[in-house]
């Protein structure tokens, strides 16, 4: 299945997208949670409610809702750096052996279509396209075999990046989460719907230009292996969100840089997972109160 969180003349509601149009579980199954981190807390039970449902949920077009990120605030928005070697090599870095693990914060979860904010403070805003995959089971000490039994799903992430906050000190926190610099979506593909994870292409295009093309299968620390290094410290939860790294291709990486500028259309799309295309905006001047 895949799975999303829509948006309809103001309501947050959860689907299942499909090639005829947006299944309505609210409508279909409303005794399920209406939103997705309590829907995945909510187990196996939960996801066979969903396809049961499936038969006799209306279906919506899909022009007629907003596609949110499928989870609006997750516990915890973690990512992997230099994972792929070509990324590696192109920071003019060693091989790790070790995954490096950073986080996101979770108020920079922007959805599928959500504009991102060039900062005030910053020109060089980047994109970095990723496989994600989201946590379904409370979880710790989870070994490499039997991490496929805690993941929900997969889905297309942009870990965007304003690599003058990244990189002037020694922790990235900051410059990787700007508000709207999460782009996660555009659903959640179920693992028996996707098959191997570790066998996509992924691809970045700004505007028509093609800037990152590379397959998860190169990946260093593959999802089930960052799972058990993960989990050996902290406990992993229902709606936590993990992007595993970006291939070569980075604007920054770019001789000269080829960094994001107002206007810009930042597509990635990975293999079975669909795609996000975020257009990048100056930072509203109405973001100070809030
Ligand atoms: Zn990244």
């Amino acid at each position: 299945m895949k799975l999303c969180t829509f948006v309809r003349e103001g309501v947050s509601s959860l689907g299942v997208a499909g090639e005829d149009g947006i299944a309505d579980l609210a409508v279909a199954a409303p005794e399920l949670p209406r939103e997705m981190t309590a829907f995945l807390a909510a187990g196996a039970p939960a996801l066979h409610r969903a396809r049961a449902a499936l038969g006799s949920a209306p279906r919506l077009d899909p022009s007629t809702v907003t596609l949110a990120a499928p989870i609006a605030r997750p516990p915890k928005f973690l990512a992997i750096g230099l994972n792929y070697a070509d990324h590696v090599a192109e920071s003019g870095l060693e091989r790790p052996t070790i995954p490096t693990v950073f986080n996101k914060q979770s108020t920079c979860i922007a959805g599928p279509r959500d504009p991102i904010h060039l900062p005030r403070v910053s020109t060089m805003l980047d994109y970095e396209g990723e496989l994600g995959f989201v946590i379904g089971r409370r979880c710790r000490h989870v070994p490499r075999e039997r991490a496929h039994e805690v993941i929900a799903g997969y889905l297309v992430v942009d870990d965007v990046s304003v690599r003058d906050w990244q990189l002037r000190v020694p922790t990235w926190t900051m410059g990787k989460s700007f508000d709207t610099h999460g782009p996660i979506g555009p659903w959640i593909t179920t693992p028996d719907e996707l098959g191997d994870p570790h066998a996509l292409r992924i691809r970045t295009w700004v505007g028509g230009d093609l800037r990152q093309d590379s397959n998860t299968k190169h990946l260093i620390f593959d999802c089930f292996a960052i799972v058990e290094h993960l989990s050996t410290a902290f406990t992993l939860e229902p709606g936590d969100v993990v992007a595993t790294g970006t291939p070569g291709g980075v604007g920054i990486a770019s001789k000269p840089p080829r960094l994001l500028h107002v206007g810009d259309v930042v597509r990635v799309e990975i293999e079975g997972l669909g795609a996000l295309e975020n257009t990048v905006i100056e930072e509203p001047a109405a973001t100070t109160l809030l």
